[in-house]
């Protein structure tokens, strides 16, 4: 808890002065429907308005609402908790269910500590995966915690099993480990590798054509969704890092039992309602207004509605936030918004196909990429991985193409066509088989693109409304994790900032990454003291770098 004398702050004084240009006054309604947003109940709790419903928007939310009701009956003032709403304007609650499998990898600590606090069991056991080239089976991941733990990244290199690249290719992948030890999350680290592609950094430190053709650039146009010309050095590094080389058991991988959102959002939102939260969905935001003098964000837009706020989080992703900067005329005079519009968005395209019989897919989960470089894409045999399918007398996959961008437009039969043969490389018996169901998902812009020299228009957790505050996945923090994880902490990271803002609360507890193992850090030590020499050295901020 905060200094008891924080509780003392008496609820800030609303200033009646706005900025924003929205739809007429008369026009517009503050909320009052099902919920108690803008009611005063004579309550002194402050309301925080949380827009978007994913790992970030619900991680916020979460914390928030546990804040609970603080009496000290001998105080005039106490702390009453949080009025929490929702706001959602995309596919509904927990939208990534729609959008693909999306796995958990070992190092998702604080989700695996979310989903122990909501007393689910959501997740399938440890489970071995594949990755498949244009020629066949490339690499196979067995689950590193079961084999004896060596240090980074010998236990990587020594149980993947390779199917057809030399020892000699693999061996080439060693000199990388400079740059991973120079690359250590910082924000010098970031600008240092961010105007690079991940091609030219494969290039510059010797990897073979052959791993990074059959090997690297596939793992990357699944991990971060595009190809590797079009992917940041730093964000490269930093993913690799996180999810295959800082511990030998990162790579290990687990898969919710059904879709996220039956399994995780549905019971989670059922939770944050019983604890007063409101989650309201079908609501756009269009703008936000603002107290010019303390340049304060007071309500929140959607519509014709509107939701008073004394801090507010955003946590939707890029080509949303886009499209709200568009229409706000308060968030159009800010810097650090204006640049986001410089960012992008990849397409993904989801295909479920049920097949007329039973067939062999030796893994659960398989990646693969490389065929003519238009697409990345992952395919998941849920007879293994959904309860719902596990005793079905046929075969159920799913395939999600990123960077889908010539998938987009087709029809469902012609997306079906084109995907079929990319499949049939990697699963032998799908020829045999035919489709008799299928459905597809389209996503346009749906994942963050981290390209070459994105960095530098990423959005940080706090902006400059001193109570507006931003999650996801594409929010610059130092923590280190990726994706659902890194959405989850910067939601965390999110409510964090509103209790320290509003000074009532407890601050979220955030579980760190696993250390550095011992030789990394040391290696790492004397890198930092190298770059401070080389930085004394005369001309040395003289050249390109
Ligand atoms: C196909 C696919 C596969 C993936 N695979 C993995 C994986 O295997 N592992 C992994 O960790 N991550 C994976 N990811 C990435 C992961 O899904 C994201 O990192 C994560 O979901 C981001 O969460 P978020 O809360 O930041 O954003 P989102 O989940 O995008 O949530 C944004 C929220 O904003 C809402 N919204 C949209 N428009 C509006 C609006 N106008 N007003 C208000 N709200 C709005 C949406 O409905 C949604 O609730 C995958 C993503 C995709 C698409």
């Amino acid at each position: 808890m905060l200094a008891m004398s924080k509780w003392f702050t008496p609820t800030p004084f609303r200033y009646g002065k706005r900025n924003g240009f929205f739809a007429k006054a008369d026009s517009v309604q503050p909320h009052a429907n099902g919920g108690d947003n803008n009611k005063n109940n004579g309550s002194n709790k402050k309301k925080v308005v949380v827009v978007g419903s994913g790992w970030a928007g619900l991680g916020a939310a979460n914390h928030l609402c546990n804040q609970v009701k603080c009496e000290m009956s001998w105080l005039r003032f106490s702390f009453q908790g949080f009025d929490v709403t929702v706001l959602d304007g995309g596919d509904g609650l927990g939208s990534p269910d729609n959008a693909g499998i999306q796995g958990f990898w070992y190092p998702y600590q604080n989700i695996f500590s979310l989903v122990d606090e909501l007393g689910i069991k959501p997740f399938t056991n440890w489970t071995r995966s594949a990755q498949y080239s244009e020629e066949g089976l490339e690499v196979e991941f067995p689950v590193y915690q079961e084999l004896p733990q060596l240090p980074t990244p010998l236990g990587t290199l020594y149980y993947t099993q390779f199917a057809r690249l030399p020892l000699l290719d693999r061996l080439t992948s060693l000199p990388l480990m400079a740059a991973v030890i120079d690359f250590d999350n910082t924000d010098v680290a970031w600008r240092k590798y961010d105007s690079i592609t991940a091609r030219e950094l494969f290039k510059q430190f010797g990897c073979s054509e052959r791993l990074f053709q059959d090997v690297f650039g596939p793992l990357l146009q699944v991990g971060l969704f595009a190809p590797a010309e079009q992917c940041s050095a730093a964000a490269t590094l930093g993913l690799l890092y996180y999810l295959i080389l800082a511990h030998q058991k990162h790579f290990d991988v687990v898969f919710c039992r059904g879709t996220t959102k039956e399994k995780i959002f549905e019971p989670w939102v059922e939770s944050l309602k019983a604890k007063g939260g409101e989650i309201l969905e079908d609501r756009k935001v269009t703008d936000l207004i603002f107290n010019e003098e303390t340049g304060c964000i007071t309500e929140v837009v959607c519509g014709k509605e509107i939701y008073n706020a004394d801090a507010v989080i955003f946590a939707v992703g890029i080509a949303t936030l886009q499209e709200i900067i568009r229409k706000s005329a308060a968030l159009c005079t800010r810097e650090e918004f204006l640049k986001v519009l410089n960012l992008a968005g990849i397409d993904v395209v989801t295909v479920k196909l049920q097949l007329d019989r039973k067939i062999t897919i030796p893994n659960p989960s398989n990646a693969s990429a490389g065929f003519d470089d238009f697409f990345g894409w992952t395919f998941f045999d849920l007879n293994a991985i959904y309860d719902e399918h596990k005793d079905d007398p046929v075969t159920v996959i799913e395939a999600d193409f990123y960077h889908a961008n010539e998938l987009l437009p087709l029809k469902d039969e012609l997306v079906v066509e084109k995907v079929t043969p990319y499949l049939s490389k990697c699963i032998k018996d799908l020829e045999s088989a035919t489709v008799v169901e299928k459905e597809i998902g389209r996503f346009p812009k749906r994942l963050t693109h981290f390209f070459p020299g994105s960095y530098k228009y990423m959005m940080r957790g706090s902006t400059s409304f001193p109570n507006l505050f931003m999650a996801g996945d594409w929010i610059i923090n130092r923590h280190g994790s990726w994706s659902q994880e890194k959405s989850y902490v910067t939601g965390l990271e999110a409510a964090n900032r509103v209790v320290d803002y509003l000074e009532e609360g407890s601050f979220a507890k955030i579980i760190p990454v696993e250390e550095d193992e011992p030789h990394i850090e040391a290696l790492r030590n004397l890198n930092r003291r190298l770059n401070e020499i080389l930085d004394q050295v005369p001309l040395s901020g003289y050249f390109l770098q």
